[in-house]
């Protein structure tokens, strides 16, 4: 069984976001960028299943900037057979980034895509349903479970209240959730033998997929800063500021 996983490249999860000075977006000057921690996810997922005998082989794949390598290289070094760079420097949307991943799909083939549930620059949550109705392949999203067969997968997912059992029939894209597993840490040695794997790259145009953008980000907004909490001295004194200052009781 052959695995696609799609890898984002994002601000690092740790990073404090700034807001640019125009509204136009965030700030990405000189910014730590890592793998979407969602992808690192299924890319975890991905090779536990070829580890346990169900998948043959896994293959990492990216849309961006040359950057985005690093990524891939990550994915490498987790242990992935293969990587693919779709090389562009232009805002990808996700309907844009689904079809270019039902072109490399109908090329290269696949039996299963397992994806992040969002990347977590632009929260879209999109691309893994956009990719399954195109495809016209089962889904599973938000998997906190995933039982693999020759030719079904069962995905338990995370739903209000509950979780949720779904058999799919492969072919199938599973997006993940957070709680579906913990990703390993790379090694070392891992990471220099990753530096010399060979990174396929592609061309979107070569692809023909028409990129053009369809949504336009009309402003950016930084949260509105929470003020400082205050310390009350009795509980009469807290319910009289309740009641006069924050007008809540
Ligand atoms: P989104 O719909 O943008 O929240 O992204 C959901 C998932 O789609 C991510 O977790 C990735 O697995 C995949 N994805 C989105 N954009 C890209 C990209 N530029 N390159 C590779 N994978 C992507």
């Amino acid at each position: 069984m052959k695995v696609l996983v799609p890898v984002k490249r994002v601000v690092d999860y740790n990073v404090t976001i700034t807001v640019k000075d125009d509204g136009t977006g965030v700030n990405l000057a000189n910014v730590k960028m890592s793998m979407n921690p969602f992808d690192e996810i299924a890319v975890e997922e991905a090779l536990r299943q070829r580890e346990a005998g169900a998948v043959t082989e896994v293959v990492a794949i990216s849309i961006g900037p040359d950057k985005a390598q690093d990524t891939l290289r990550t994915a490498l070094a987790m242990g992935a057979d293969k990587a693919i760079l779709i090389k562009t420097d232009e805002t990808v949307e996700p309907l844009a980034v689904a079809k270019l991943l039902k072109a490399v799909i109908d090329q290269e083939g696949a039996d299963l895509v397992i994806m992040g549930k969002q990347a977590i620059d632009d929260d879209c949550n999109q691309t893994g349903q956009m990719l399954a109705a195109l495809l016209g392949w089962s889904q599973g999203t938000f998997a906190s479970k995933l039982e693999l067969s020759a030719d079904a997968a069962t995905v338990t997912r995370e739903i209000d209240g509950g979780l949720e059992t779904l058999k799919l029939t492969l072919p199938a894209i599973v997006t993940t959730d957070l709680r579906l597993n913990e990703p390993r840490r790379v090694s070392l040695p891992n990471i220099m033998k990753a530096k010399k794997k060979p990174i396929d790259e592609m061309d979107p145009a070569s692809l023909g997929v028409d990129m053009a953008p369809r949504l336009e980000v009309i402003t950016t907004a930084a949260p509105e800063k929470r003020e400082a909490g205050i310390r009350v001295e009795t509980v009469d004194e807290l319910i009289e500021k309740l009641k006069t200052e924050a007008a809540v009781l």
